[in-house]
């Protein structure tokens, strides 16, 4: 297995020299469900792992059976939803498991972070952030952080290096108000769909209608819908194009669910929607429907305003999954 030094990450600049950490708190086999408040916040970074750190190719799924057998399902996915009426964004997807289970590592890497809770994740609990180091398709090293919130133990310690497969901790609800697993993969610190990382066949499922399409001096308003299973929600980008008779795009649009264009990550808390203004003239609003294990459904609105309208014929939505897989819908102005 290839290795990375820690010096050589540094010239890289893919990791931070920080102040070691000052303390580090032994795990408890007590757990405190809905705990909802971090009341003893230890935001412990390590930042010197203990020798060099194995390179990955892929990641795994943190528990083993996830997501196929139903103990182990996805509860939640990743992205916009409405909790209890408000907006939000959900920075990772949550994986159904009794207290206790085994928690895995998705990859090799260092232990960043093994804390009671971090007050820089909401209601995290009992957290643990390993960061990982993977070659991209152009051969460049890429940083990558998986948190593992809600844990009832943890068993590693800043620092640590970890093999991809070994039990990292166990499964909990501290800081949740049900048994799961919630777990986030940042690139760049940048929250991913963990769908686009972790292995599993994930046929295109979704599907995007325009329901509107107003022309007001010269401006369009597109209104469309998004739909695919809330557990295997796996969008990454919507895009909206206006087209001349040719075919020929004249104006464009998009949200990007990896990224921060457009994306709506960053939440207005009493409000039901987001709207993010591109320019003086273009916006995006994203408005959930309400999100609820019931559903069977996940359902977002995209409403993209401001597109210019001159000799355009023809709009067309586009949704594309993890895999780069398209479902689209076209309607003539
Ligand atoms: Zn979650």
């Amino acid at each position: 297995m290839n290795h990375i030094s820690r010096r050589r990450l540094i010239q890289l600049g893919l990791l931070t020299p920080l102040a070691p950490s000052p303390f580090y708190r032994q795990p408890t086999s007590l757990a405190a469900c809905v705990d909802g408040k971090c009341s003893n916040p230890t935001q412990i970074t390590a930042s010197t792992p203990t020798s060099d750190i194995p390179l990955i190719t892929n990641f795994i799924w943190p528990i083993v059976g996830a997501p196929n057998n139903d103990l182990y399902k996805v509860g939640d996915a990743f992205g916009p939803r409405l909790i209890s009426k408000k907006y939000s964004w959900h920075e990772g997807i949550d994986i159904k498991a009794e207290e206790g289970t085994d928690v895995i590592a998705c990859c090799s890497g260092f232990v960043r972070i093994s804390a009671d809770c971090d007050e820089r994740y909401l209601n995290s609990g009992k957290i643990i952030q390993i960061e990982c180091y993977k070659y991209d398709d152009n051969n460049n090293i890429q940083h990558y952080r998986v948190n593992y919130h809600h844990l009832s133990q943890r068993l590693v310690r800043p620092g640590d290096i970890i093999r991809q497969g070994t039990v990292i901790g166990k499964s909990g609800c501290t800081g949740a108000a049900w048994a799961h697993l919630h777990l986030e993969i940042r690139r760049n610190n940048i929250p991913q769909n963990p769908y686009s990382y972790l292995a599993g066949s994930l046929p295109k499922n979704h599907t995007v209608t325009i329901q509107n399409i107003i022309n007001t001096n010269g401006m369009l308003q597109v209104d469309s819908c998004v739909t695919s299973p809330w557990t295997k929600l796996d969008i990454n980008r919507i895009k909206v194009l206006a087209l001349d008779s040719n075919n020929k795009e004249l104006d464009s649009m998009y949200v990007d669910f990896n990224a921060n264009h457009n994306c709506g990550r960053i939440s207005s808390s009493n409000d039901v929607s987001y709207t993010y203004t591109e320019s003086l003239i273009k916006q995006v609003t994203i408005k959930p429907y309400d999100f609820s294990t019931n559903h069977s459904e996940w359902r977002v609105n995209f409403n993209f305003s401001g597109l210019s309208s001159s000799n355009a014929t023809k709009i067309k939505v586009e949704a594309l999954d993890c895999s780069n897989q398209i479902a689209e819908d076209t309607k003539t102005i």
